[in-house]
């Protein structure tokens, strides 16, 4: 299975036991930074992810939502249906970035340093043979 389809079997498993209560969003200690998200029903921010897992559009408020994510893992100790609602946030987070290809929906932070860290990771653990022919 490939990355991709992992995201895509991953992401339909946990929206179709996903009931869209909206008690996760009502946890979030971050609703208040993303716009729109304090004044919309919880339930319908909710909604909203979970139709971007299914790969619907999802709503403003759902990709305002997404964006805030600082991986608080509250939501998942919210859950009533005991999902791993962070994780959902994750794939979510993923997809409207464009991890399957598609426009990102929310904006993506370019790190300019991630290959000389790679790089710089990769020479602590190669031989030099190894150094010469993939760095
Ligand atoms: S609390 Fe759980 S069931 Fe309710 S919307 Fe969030 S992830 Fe879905």
């Amino acid at each position: 299975m490939t990355l991709v389809e992992h995201i895509r079997a991953e992401s339909a498993r946990l929206a179709a036991l996903c009931t869209a209560c909206g008690a996760c969003v009502t946890a979030c200690p971050m609703t208040p930074y993303a716009a729109g998200v304090e004044a919309a029903p919880p339930a319908a921010v909710a909604a909203g992810m979970r139709d971007l897992l299914l790969d619907g559009p999802a709503t403003p408020e759902a990709l305002a939502w997404i964006a805030a994510c600082t991986r608080s893992g509250v939501c998942s100790a919210a859950c009533p249906e005991q999902l791993d609602a962070a994780f959902m946030l994750r794939l979510a987070t993923w997809r409207a970035k464009g991890a399957l290809g598609e426009a990102p929906r929310i904006p993506v932070k370019e790190d300019t340093q991630y290959s000389p860290k790679v790089k710089a990771f990769a020479r602590l653990t190669l031989t030099e043979e190894e150094q010469a022919r993939w760095l």
